[in-house]
C-alpha cells in the first residue's frame, strides 16, 4: 500500500459516555474531526476533561466511540480494527505496570502478544534507548515511576508501528525524565514515526510539536502549523470595565472589541511596538465607553482558548470539569 498522507483520519467523531447512577451522561467528544500528517510531531493540547484521554482511547480500542470515523495510517478502524491497530503503539495516561515482570520479560510477552516473531524482537534495543538496560532484569516493581514510563514507551514500540500515540508522557514526571523523553520522541521522529501526545502544557505542545489542536469541551476550536498558533499569543487583550453596562460590544476604530459574558470589554491588540494600549483606550473612549477600571491581559493559553471559543456560552464557565 502507498504510504497514507495523513497517519490519522478523524471525522465527525463523536463520544458520549452513558449516565449511570451517579453521573449524567457525558458527551466527551462533540463531532472532532482531525487529521495528523505523517511524519508530524502532532500535539493535542487542552485543559484536563476536554476529551483528550478519551480521542486516543478509541484510537487504541479501549473506549467505543459513539459515531464517526477514524483511520489509522488510511485503514479504518471499524471496517479493519486489527490492522488498523497494529499501526500504533499507544502509551496510556495511567501507569499500570505488570509487577511480576522484569522489563526485559515484559518487552518479549508484549512482543508475543503483537505476534513479533523471536528472532525479529528488538527487545534489547528499545531497553537501551529507553536507559532501561541496567534495569533489564529487574522486577518492575523495583522500577522508580519514571522508569516505568520509560517501560510504557518501549512496550508500545515492540511492534515497530509507524504511529506512537502518548498520553500526557510527562505528567507529574520531573525535568530530566522529561527531556530524556523529549528527546526519544523526536529521534523515533526522525527515523519517520509519527507522534502524536496529549499535554495540559503549553510549552510541552510548543517545544516538540510542529503542530498542534487545541481541544476544549470536546471540541477542536484550532488546529494549525505551531509556529502560527504561537503568532496568535503576541495577542494581548486590553479588558475594560465599564462605567456603564453596555448592550454589546462597540464598534472600535483599528480594533476588534468583545463583550464578555461578566460585562467586561475585551480588546485584542497585537504586541508590537509600544503603544498599543493607548491606542485602543483612544478607541474605546471615541466609542462613548466610560471607563471605570482596566487591565492588561498576559498572553496565555487561557487568552488563546478565550479568543479561540468566545461566542460558546460554555467557554465562559470557569468551573471545568
Ligand atoms: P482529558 O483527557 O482531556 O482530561 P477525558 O477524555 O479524560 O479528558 O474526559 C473528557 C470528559 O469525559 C470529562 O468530562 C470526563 O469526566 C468524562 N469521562 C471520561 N471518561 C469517562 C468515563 N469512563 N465515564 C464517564 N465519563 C467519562
Ligand atoms: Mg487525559
Amino acid at each position: 500500500m502507498d504510504l497514507p498522507t495523513y497517519a490519522i483520519e478523524a471525522k465527525a467523531l463523536v463520544k458520549t459516555y452513558p449516565a449511570t447512577k451517579a453521573v449524567p451522561a457525558k458527551q466527551a467528544l462533540k463531532g472532532v474531526d482531525l487529521k495528523v500528517a505523517r511524519g508530524s510531531i502532532f500535539g493535542l493540547l487542552g485543559p484536563n476533561g476536554a476529551g483528550k484521554s478519551t480521542f486516543i482511547n478509541i484510537l487504541a480500542g479501549l473506549v467505543k466511540k459513539t459515531s464517526g470515523e477514524v483511520k489509522l495510517w488510511g485503514v479504518d478502524i471499524d471496517q479493519h480494527p486489527r490492522t488498523a491497530r497494529a499501526a500504533i503503539g499507544v502509551v496510556p495516561q495511567e501507569i499500570a505496570a505488570d509487577v511480576f515482570f522484569t522489563p526485559r520479560e515484559s518487552l518479549e510477552v508484549q512482543g508475543g502478544l503483537y505476534g513479533v516473531p523471536r528472532g525479529e524482537r528488538r527487545t534489547d534495543q528499545l531497553l537501551a534507548a529507553l536507559g532501561l538496560t541496567d534495569k533489564a532484569d529487574a522486577y518492575v516493581r523495583q522500577l522508580s515511576g519514571g522508569m516505568k514510563r520509560r517501560l510504557m514507551v518501549a512496550k508500545a514500540m515492540v511492534h515497530s508501528p509507524p504511529i506512537l500515540i502518548l498520553d500526557e508522557p510527562t505528567a507529574g514526571v520531573d525535568v530530566e525524565l522529561r527531556r530524556q523523553l523529549w528527546e526519544y520522541v523526536r529521534e523515533l521522529n526522525q527515523l519517520g514515526v509519527t507522534i502524536v501526545l496529549t499535554t495540559h502544557y503549553l510549552e510541552e505542545a510548543e517545544a516538540l510539536c510542529d503542530t498542534i489542536a487545541i481541544v476544549n469541551r470536546g471540541e477542536v476550536v484550532a488546529c494549525e502549523p505551531t509556529r502560527t498558533l504561537l503568532g496568535r499569543l503576541d495577542t494581548r487583550a486590553v479588558v475594560v470595565t465599564p462605567q456603564e453596562p453596555l448592550a454589546h460590544a462597540p464598534s472600535l476604530v483599528g480594533f476588534e472589541g468583545r463583550l464578555r459574558p461578566d460585562g467586561r470589554l475585551a480588546v485584542s491588540f497585537k504586541s508590537g511596538a509600544g503603544g498599543e494600549v493607548e491606542a485602543v483606550l483612544a478607541a474605546v473612549r471615541a466609542a462613548g465607553v466610560g471607563i471605570k477600571d482596566l487591565s492588561t491581559e498576559e498572553p496565555d493559553l487561557e487568552d488563546v482558548f478565550l479568543a479561540l471559543t468566545y461566542g460558546d456560552p460554555n467557554a465562559a464557565d470557569p468551573t471545568r470539569d
